[in-house]
């Protein structure tokens, strides 16, 4: 959907990304996703009188990770803060938060458009909070469950500047996030289980307006659809209801899916509304110097200078580098693959091709594939030692993911399956067909370069794939040549 003529878009999103500790953000109480009910919400997750928490060291950990991923400025002293307010699925009556002192502040990535663009967008802060409960509707007529298991998760909250100018560009962004989260294992990036969501403030203006419009914050998005829609039919609400000449107050909606609208929530609130204060239970978070370090020392290369290096150093183009680069385990494989080969084209093509294809089908990640990168390799090997064909090889690589073999080259030399060279075994090949085919053969001749393809597919078929399809091309024109 495009913008409506006459008017600009301001987006900023709110992204929370539930960080992948093993236990809770206060407490020791299991995240698993999935469990029985309230089965792993501890006293100190329900703030039960009497009990304190105590901050996981881990979530530090992967939140400075994240600070440095944007280049961000880590806060050596972060502090902890109540928000108040009353909800059925917060039994504390407060979320533990950061409000003054967060643990990153500013930062950028850099997002690419649909038509290749390239473009920084600022991140504010991220910060890190506790999760709350979930409230389940469809439990029992009438009556609404609560499930507390959620309760005290740890997120990280990422804010960006209102840089996004479209629907596109904030899907891009989030995207950008949940590549970056994932790469560097903060978050496990599970959308259907909700390890990722977004609030999107979207406000419009007109083109030659210099301040913001006045913004809604559309709640809860738990995908990229999702968020592209809402964002699309709130630019719209708000571009009809200014064009009746309406005026927006600021207010915080919900989208729903079914009937592709947003609705109001509720007014916004302030800060104030929600008396934010110290949280007196916590003291303030000293991290020291040498704790930055040893995450920054251990910081892999990320996907965008490694998709510029695999450019330069493989040959790859810009669309085969930032897809191997994008996902840390592909571009291991990949790597492992174009060192062993010496051939970074050939290694990206099957792993792109042939490779993420059949993970793609069978729904497997890069690490669970049963083809490892030295097979991989060895298979390409033989390629470009002229043992085998193209053809061939996609013939071995399904034995190799099918598990009949693990060693490409005796699996070649047991099936009889090497490349016929030998020009005594083809040319006469070659000549029965010109012969059975005169026209096709004169108009060869005469320039039609296009049945070139349709003699050499012959002699392939007559080889059961075994001839080299180079040789069998070149021994055609010599043979047409006069
Ligand atoms: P609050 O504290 O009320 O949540 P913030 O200042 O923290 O407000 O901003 C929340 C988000 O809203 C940020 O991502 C910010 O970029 C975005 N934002 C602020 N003003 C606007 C606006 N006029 N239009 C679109 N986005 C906005
Ligand atoms: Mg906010």
């Amino acid at each position: 959907m495009s913008i409506p003529v006459g008017w600009q878009v301001d987006i900023g999103l709110e992204i929370h990304a539930q960080l992948s500790t093993q236990s809770k953000i206060f407490s020791g109480a299991s995240t698993a996703f999935g469990e029985a009910p309230n089965s792993q919400a501890c006293a100190i997750d329900l703030g039960m009188p009497g009990v304190l928490p105590r901050v996981n060291a881990a979530v530090y950990e992967k939140a400075v990770r994240f600070g440095l991923g944007v280049t961000g400025t880590i806060n050596s002293e972060s502090r902890f803060d109540r928000k108040n307010y009353f909800y059925p699925d917060l039994p504390k009556g407060y979320q533990i938060t950061q409000m003054d002192e967060p643990i990153v502040v500013g930062g950028h990535i850099q997002i690419t458009g649909k038509d290749q663009s390239e473009k920084v967008v600022r991140i504010t802060r991220a910060h890190l909070e506790e999760d709350a409960g979930k409230s389940i509707h469809d439990f029992k007529p009438s009556f609404t469950g609560i499930d507390l298991n959620r309760a005290g998760t740890p997120l990280l909250e990422i804010v960006s500047e209102p840089d996004l100018k479209s629907a596109d560009e904030a899907v891009a962004y989030a995207k950008a996030i949940h590549q970056l989260l994932t790469y560097l294992d903060v978050c496990d990036g599970n959308m259907a289980e909700g390890s990722l969501r977004f609030d999107a403030n979207v406000s419009v203006r007109p083109v030659d307006a210099q301040d913001l419009g006045v913004r809604s914050e559309i709640k809860n998005l738990n995908s990229f659809r999702f968020l592209e829609q809402a964002i699309n039919h709130e630019v719209q609400r708000q571009v009809d209801a200014l064009t009746r000449g309406e005026t927006l107050t600021q207010d915080t909606r919900l989208f729903d899916p079914d009937r592709l609208e947003t609705r109001a929530m509720r007014s916004k609130e302030t800060a104030t509304d929600y008396r934010y204060f110290p949280e007196p239970d916590l003291l303030p978070v000293k991290i020291s110097d040498a704790f930055i370090n040893d995450i920054k020392d251990n910081m892999p290369e990320l996907p965008g200078p490694r998709s510029v290096r695999f450019q330069s150093e493989f040959g790859l183009s810009l669309a085969d580098a930032q897809l191997l680069a994008g996902d840390r385990g592909l571009g291991d494989f990949f790597e492992q693959v174009a060192m062993i080969t010496g051939n970074g084209r050939s290694a990206a093509n099957w792993v792109r091709g042939d490779l993420l294809g059949k993970l793609n089908e069978q729904n497997l990640n890069i690490s669970e594939s049963p083809v490892s990168p030295d097979q991989m390799g060895a298979l390409i090997g033989l390629i470009d030692d002229d043992i085998i064909s193209g053809k061939t090889a996609k013939t071995v690589f399904a034995a190799l993911w099918a598990g009949e073999t693990t060693q490409p080259a005796e699996y070649v030399k047991a099936q009889g399956l090497e490349q016929v060279s030998d020009a005594g075994a083809i040319e006469p090949l070659i000549e029965t067909l010109l012969a059975e085919h005169p026209k096709q053969a004169e108009d060869l001749r005469a320039g039609k370069d296009k049945l070139m393809g349709f003699f050499v597919g012959k002699v392939m078929q007559a080889t059961g794939g075994k001839a080299n399809p180079q040789q069998v091309n070149a021994m055609i024109r010599q043979k047409l040549s006069p």
